[in-house]
């Protein structure tokens, strides 16, 4: 098997690989679902999130938005809030606009071609692909993660993944590999055999039904393919917030729409300069960001994040207003609420551990008030 030509190992696997399928495939929420609107919600979602963990948050999204009217209706803010925990909001934002555009351009009817679906905002080769031969049956390739990595140890590709050259041949080999009118089960076929079977770190090449056709299997190169470029040392960050108190609420503001997290909502801070003190550089984020002087009480937590670009240390402080009325002035909106209306907002992971520390905060205060309540009441 190890001298086959290309052509023969393509036909092996346009005859295999759906054969398997049909006994393999994994059971999710949004497969044998031909409602483009589906198609394309469940893959945006699965651009940078697995499949396990972006099944309950797609039946909710798809529950709370039925379909692409509902979505281009909805305000941005609660497209954010059904996003909230999944990350990369980009995603949801651009899901949005294109929705808008869809019901302003398409009737309300997404397009059927990869070249259509190519011009509508958060759609890339990859998207286009998968909802053109998922929901319209074109005959579209896909290229992510998992399908690389099969295509890289079948046919021993072994230039570096990124490289411009390395993503060309592997899209070629993913057109060419299509069984023509199957493209939608074999592209899913492809990327289940790369999420179940051919893993990153384990391949189980014995339970693969390509294990014959494999030239990495048969080399014994399976752990070396694909090729990766050395990992990127991730730049890091220190940043201030504050939790900023008046008349029994805090202060959020909504980040502007357009830059990483865009349209969630924080408690305002942002990046210390060099030589700043960390309660300095709170002082300035916060006159800068919603134009009020404020009191830095205390330290209430310090976190860390990882972002994909760069990793955070964040440093949380319990604020007093001292001077000034809060204006929108570095960020989209201000709002002062209780703390238990925080949860009808969208806010990015690191605010959600200041939010859940608040929370304990005050479960543990509760208590005393109503110890010292009963302390105090007069003895009948
Ligand atoms: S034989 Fe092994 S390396 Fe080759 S495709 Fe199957 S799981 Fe991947």
């Amino acid at each position: 098997m190890n001298t086959l030509t290309q052509a023969k190992r393509i036909h092996f696997v346009q005859a295999a690989l759906p054969r398997w399928y049909r006994r393999r495939r994994r059971d999710l929420p949004w497969r044998g679902r031909r409602d483009p609107y589906v198609v394309w919600v469940a893959e945006i979602m699965l651009q940078q999130t697995r499949a396990a963990t972006a099944g309950p948050y797609f039946e909710r999204f798809c529950r709370r938005f039925p379909d692409i009217a509902a979505l281009a209706r909805a305000p941005l803010d609660s497209v954010l809030k059904a996003w909230e925990g999944l990350g990369y909001y980009g995603r949801a934002r651009n899901l949005h606009r294109a929705a808008r555009r869809v019901v302003g351009e398409f009737g309300g009817r997404l397009p059927g071609t990869a070249q259509q679906l190519l011009k509508l905002p958060g759609i890339g080769r990859y998207t286009a692909g998968a909802v053109a031969s998922i929901a319209f049956g074109a005959d579209e390739p896909v290229l992510d993660g998992n399908v690389s990595r099969v295509l890289c140890r079948l046919f021993a590709v072994g230039t570096e993944l990124k490289a411009a050259a390395t993503q060309k041949r592997l899209w070629s080999l993913a057109r060419r590999m299509i069984p023509p009118g199957e493209a939608g089960a074999f592209n899913q076929a492809l990327m289940d055999l790369g999420a179940t079977v051919c893993l990153p770190r384990s391949p189980q090449c014995p339970a693969c039904p390509l294990k014959k056709i494999c030239l990495a299997h048969a080399r014994n190169r399976q752990q070396e393919l694909p090729r990766r470029s050395p990992p990127r040392r991730l730049p890091h960050q220190t940043i201030v917030a504050g939790v900023i108190r008046k008349a029994g609420r805090v202060l959020i503001g909504r980040r502007p729409e357009e830059g990483l997290l865009g349209g969630l909502w924080e408690f305002p801070g942002g990046k210390v300069e060099k030589g700043e003190t960390l309660t300095a550089a709170l002082r300035r984020e916060v006159r800068e960001e919603v134009g009020i002087r404020v009191r830095v009480a205390g330290p209430l937590m310090t976190l860390r994040h990882a972002y994909s670009h760069f990793r955070i240390t964040l440093h949380v402080f319990e604020c007093r207003r001292l001077a000034g009325r809060a204006m929108a002035l570095g960020c989209a909106a201000v709002r002062w609420v209780r703390p238990p209306e925080l949860g009808r907002y969208a806010f990015p992971a690191a605010n959600r551990k200041i939010i859940a520390a608040l929370r304990r905060q005050a479960g543990a205060a509760k208590p005393r008030l109503r110890g010292r309540a009963r302390a105090q009441r007069p003895a009948k």
